[in-house]
Order: C-alpha cells, then sequence, then structure tokens
C-alpha cells in the first residue's frame, strides 16, 4: 500500500488523532538526556522514531555507503537521491503499521527506538547551505506596496513576470524555539536629521513556508518547473523575523538587509514532498502568461491551512491571522526554476522562504505590518492590550496542517519568543 494511503493505520497510539499520523512521517534532528548525539528521527503521534536506532538493529535499507541517519542534519538523507527518499519512507511506514509485529510486538527495541516527544530535544533539521526569499503572494506585495508607494504603483511593473526574491542568510536560520534578540540597525523617522543606530521599534513576523532543496545541480545548469518540483524534499514552516524600521531605511536599492538577516525561525519538522501529494492544488490564474521556462502545466500550490498566536508576556494567546498556502501566485517549483535559470546551482539544504503568505481579507495578512496597516491600526489582544509591533516578551507560534481523508498532515509549528535588544 502506498505510505499517503488514507486507511493506513499505526500500532502507536493516539498516532491517528495526531498531526503526525502514519500518513505524514515527517523528519527531524534529536537529541535525548540519555544520548546527547543528535540524530535523525520521524515523528509518529507523540513519539519520534529514532531511525538510527532502527538502522543498527538492521531494519533499514541501506541507502548509502554511509549511514545517513545518526547524522547531526537531513543533508545526508537528502543527498541520497529522490528514489531512495521513497523508499526509505516506504520502509518507515511498513515498520510503524497496526498490522507488523517487528516493532510492534518487541518490547526491547520499541523502548529504545520510540522516544516520547516529551523528551526529545529538537535540533535544526537541515544543514541551510542558502537561504533565499521570495515575495510571491500578491495579496502582500500588495499591501506593502500600497503602503510605501500608494495603490496605483502597489504592484511593481516586474512582479507579474519574476517571483521576485532575495538571497538571505543561511547562519542565522534557527529551529523552532529558539529566542529571537530584537535587532539593532539604522533607523531614520521620517522626521529624524539623521540615522540614528538603536533597537527596533518595529519588530515584525513574516507568516511564511520554507522548501528544502533535496538535490545539487552543477553550476551553469538550470531546472524546468518539472524538474524544480522533484527538487524539493520537503517543506517546513517559517517565519522570516522582520525589522520594519531597519528595513524601510536600508532596502533603496539592493533590497533587504540587516532588516531580516538577525533572525530566520523554522520548524523542527520538515514534512515530505511525498507525504504533501495528495494537497497539491491549483493557483491562481496566472496573467499575464508566464514567460515559457517559467510555464507550469497542473497543480503546484499546495493547500496548508496556517495560522498565527501571539502571546504576550504572561498574558493569554489570541490567534491574529488565519491563511493558506494554496493562493500564492507564483509556487515553489516556479520559484526553484527560476533561480537556477541563470545557471546558478542548487545545493542540498537549499532553503527557500514562500515570501508572506497574506489571503485578500485582513483576517488572513502574514505581517504585523499589514494587520496593523503600518502601525496606524493597533490589533486588540485576548488580554485586552494591543499590538502594532512585537514587544519583548511576546511569543509567536505558527502552525499548520492539511486536512486529508480521515486524518491531518501536522506541519507542527515554529515558535520563538522576542527577548530584549542587547
Ligand atoms: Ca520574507
Amino acid at each position: 500500500m502506498h505510505p499517503n494511503d488514507p486507511s493506513l493505520r499505526s500500532f502507536v497510539e493516539g498516532a491517528s488523532d495526531s498531526g503526525f499520523p502514519i500518513q505524514n512521517l515527517p523528519y527531524g534532528v534529536f537529541s535525548t538526556a540519555s544520548d546527547s548525539r543528535p540524530r535523525v528521527g520521524v515523528a509518529i503521534g507523540d513519539y519520534v522514531l529514532d531511525l538510527a536506532v532502527i538502522e543498527e538493529c538492521g531494519l533499514m535499507p541501506r541507502m548509502a555507503a554511509q549511514t545517513v541517519f545518526r547524522q547531526s542534519s537531513l543533508n545526508a538523507l537528502m543527498a541520497s537521491g529522490g528514489y531512495s527518499w521513497s523508499i526509505v519512507r516506504k520502509h518507515i511506514s511498513q515498520l510503524l503499521r497496526h498490522d507488523n509485529p517487528k516493532l510492534r510486538d518487541d518490547a526491547v527495541l520499541r523502548k529504545r527506538a520510540l522516544v516520547p516527544m516529551s523528551s526529545a530535544r529538537m535540533h535544526l533539521p537541515v544543514a541551510v547551505s542558502g537561504y533565499t526569499d521570495f515575495y510571491s503572494s500578491r495579496e502582500h506585495a500588495t499591501n506593502v506596496g500600497t503602503m510605501f508607494r500608494g495603490k496605483d504603483a502597489a504592484l511593481n511593473e516586474n512582479w507579474l513576470w519574476i517571483p521576485i526574491g532575495y538571497n538571505g542568510r543561511a547562519s542565522t536560520v534557527v529551529v523552532s524555539g529558539t529566542p529571537v534578540r530584537r535587532p539593532k540597525g539604522q533607523i531614520k523617522g521620517p522626521d529624524f536629521p539623521a540615522p540614528i543606530h538603536a533597537p527596533s521599534r518595529r519588530l515584525d513576523i513574516e507568516l511564511e513556508m520554507g522548501a528544502v532543496v533535496g538535490v545539487n545541480t552543477a553550476l551553469g545548469s538550470t531546472l524546468t518547473v518539472e524538474q524544480a518540483q522533484g527538487a524539493i524534499f520537503g517543506f517546513t514552516l517559517l517565519n522570516d523575523w522582520s525589522a520594519r524600521d531597519i528595513q524601510q531605511w536600508e532596502y533603496v536599492p539592493l533590497g533587504p538587509f540587516q532588516g531580516k538577516a538577525f533572525a530566520t525561525s523554522i520548524g523542527a519538522w520538515v514534512v515530505t514532498a511525498e507525504a504533501l501529494e495528495p494537497f497539491r492544488v491549483e493557483g491562481p490564474r496566472q496573467e499575464p502568461a508566464p514567460l515559457d521556462y517559467l510555464k507550469q502545466a497542473g497543480a503546484h500550490n499546495f493547500d496548508i491551512s496556517l495560522e498565527v498566536e501571539l502571546i504576550p508576556g504572561g498574558g493569554a494567546p489570541t490567534i491574529i491571522s488565519r491563511s493558506n498556502f494554496r493562493g500564492m501566485y507564483w509556487s515553489t517549483a516556479q520559484q526553484i526554476a527560476h533561480h537556477a535559470s541563470s545557471g546558478c546551482a542548487m545545493r542540498v539544504g537549499d532553503l527557500i522562504g514562500s515570501g508572506t503568505i497574506s489571503g485578500p481579507d485582513k483576517g488572513s495578512y502574514g505581517s504585523l505590518l499589514e494587520l496593523s496597516w503600518g502601525g496606524k491600526e493597533p490589533i486588540r489582544l485576548a488580554d485586552g492590550s494591543t499590538r502594532t509591533f512585537l514587544e519583548d516578551g511576546d511569543r509567536v507560534t505558527i502552525r499548520g496542517f492539511c486536512q486529508g481523508d480521515g486524518y491531518r498532515i501536522g506541519l507542527g509549528e515554529v515558535t520563538g519568543e522576542i527577548t530584549p535588544a542587547a
């Protein structure tokens, strides 16, 4: 049976009702108090299946000359190639099935290999080779453009032709749970005679998905949209923290720099592109028609429900936004095809930010910049306080899932708390 089959069940109790049922099998990197070596695991219900242990017991097909599981990142697994991604996932699925006694009835092995998630310390799942961030939600680009340039010039002329992006910093990609320090930078308010160097006063979030590239391409080679789709190992939730005041002063003419270089948080779990196959949907109609190298046939977007929660220090949670990945104008495959179109080499471990995922109405905007409309319309939180941008002590958590036929593919969460500037 295909690992995505909705009728599959696992012997792991509670898995079917969780975001990590047997149809999901997302990969992460974890360690425990009793074994501090980071290694690759798969989430199933409230447990992590330790793939290093499974491999060492001879229960894994050998995918490469060296182990791909007793590793501190998913890169070796990804580098083993798309064919082995499928075989490994199928193998794990079989091992966790309710009707397979091999692991189910081996109490000693089960105790070693199934680690309660509560006792797993999660690490950054990918050794990030490069981080490229796009700007592919028409709603987000229109909102930001309207605020910065007025309604009539909201979308730049190039936006409908190019998946706009910039090269970000791989060095500051952090795993969910890592505190985010308020950055300092050059800020120049409209009535300042000169810029000051100070902590950001307009610290923001960006609700995004991150795609993880799982193949190397040669310098000088290119990818079709279909090849680019096949190059995606999986997806994870991404919060592209942004300092709007630093960004606004620095972004002309080369785009974002220090305003986005201080932290980018990603989820601890990478959901495979294969697990998301049943949730592929067509994106919005593209008019004008893209140039030939960006033309795509069929469904290249994904129906992933997303929400953003804000908890003020010690306060009550408020869901400040609900959005969906399906509405993105440019698909991830088009972004990667464009990225490679100059002959730019892609690397195993490249992280591709989707761009802020804003929907058509106010409750679906993916940044505080839009939710508070440039800081002019504070949003109200459950505890009665208001926000335009983030305050110290605020915790922001993004969650996401795909609704299947009787099961849910959870993306897990990406969370971070703001700590005061140094
Ligand atoms: Ca971004």
